[in-house]
């Protein structure tokens, strides 16, 4: 008990910390932008977009150091709130298909029309358990393509556990890793990790997310032969009133925004 409250209070500590750091980290960032806006000689210039770079990737990682202090001191929480799946989808898959394009890999959706769209849920989290996933699949894959779909899990009137998969068609990970690369700072295999970067977080991360949304998350990979990665996510559906011209006709207001469905049932 005694190492676990210390473990808690170093888990604090770190997001404390990680917290603090933040700030000065984007003074940094905003005044190297203000300095790239100047006349500079080629050799500032390229000074300077060294700096940036390294900026945004120090601030990705303290992102994730602060996250997962923040769900190892027990700290993490969920919002719940109303989205659109289909417009939260959009805004986090723009610039991931510009990233594959820009690596020449073709980039396939499929969201098809039974997947529920008005839910309940936090759409940030889902968001960022998506980036991290599209985002190595395209980071480990040199040629070919990157495949994102939603299935439907399971369903009922109030909630659906819906399923994502995420399938690529990079350098695979081998059998004995598919499990540890789920674990905070692993990674399948060190030498390619020196080739392409990253901190082994990301994936830590996510599975406690989606832990979180009450899903699970796994690999089916095969070494050289691309992945594919899956997960499953639990979100409340959003409940509108059946008829608003019959609640018009009553004398009643209509109403635009979702009712949560505890909300709903009592209506
Ligand atoms: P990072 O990518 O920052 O190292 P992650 O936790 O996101 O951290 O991933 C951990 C490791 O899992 C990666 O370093 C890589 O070895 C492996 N991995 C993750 N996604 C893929 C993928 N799509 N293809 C091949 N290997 C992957």
């Amino acid at each position: 008990e005694a190492a676990e409250i210390a473990n808690r209070a170093k888990s604090q500590f770190l997001a404390n910390m990680s917290h603090e750091i933040r700030t000065p980290m984007n003074v940094i960032i905003g005044m190297t932008d203000l300095a790239m806006d100047g006349t500079l000689s080629q050799e500032q210039a390229e000074y300077l977009t060294m700096v940036k770079d390294s900026a945004y990737s120090l601030l990705g990682l303290l992102n994730d150091i602060l996250d997962i202090s923040k769900i190892e001191a027990g700290k993490m929480e969920l919002e719940i709130i109303g989205f659109s799946l289909r417009d939260i989808i959009e805004q986090t898959l723009a610039p991931l298909r510009l990233r594959a394009k820009q690596k020449n890999l073709a980039f396939k959706e499929i969201i098809p029309a039974e997947i529920p769209d008005a839910l309940f849920g936090d759409p940030w989290r889902l968001r960022q358990v998506i980036v991290n996933l599209i985002g190595n699949a395209i980071k480990f894959t040199e040629s070919g393509q990157i495949e994102f779909e939603i299935r439907v899990d399971k369903t009922s009137f109030e909630s659906c556990s819906l399923h994502f998969i995420i399938s690529d068609t990079g350098i695979g990970i081998q059998q004995d890793k598919q499990e540890l690369i789920f674990d905070v700072f692993t990674q399948a295999d060190s030498s390619t990790t020196r080739q392409y970067g990253g901190s082994g977080l990301g994936l830590a991360i996510s599975s406690q997310l989606v832990k979180m949304m009450n899903g699970k998350i796994w690999v089916d990979s095969e070494l050289g032969n691309g992945s594919t990665f899956h997960f499953t996510a639990q979100f409340g559906i959003q409940q509108f009133e059946p008829d608003l011209n019959t609640a018009e006709r009553n004398g009643k207001n209509s109403r635009e925004t979702p009712m949560h469905p505890v909300e709903a049932n009592q209506a």
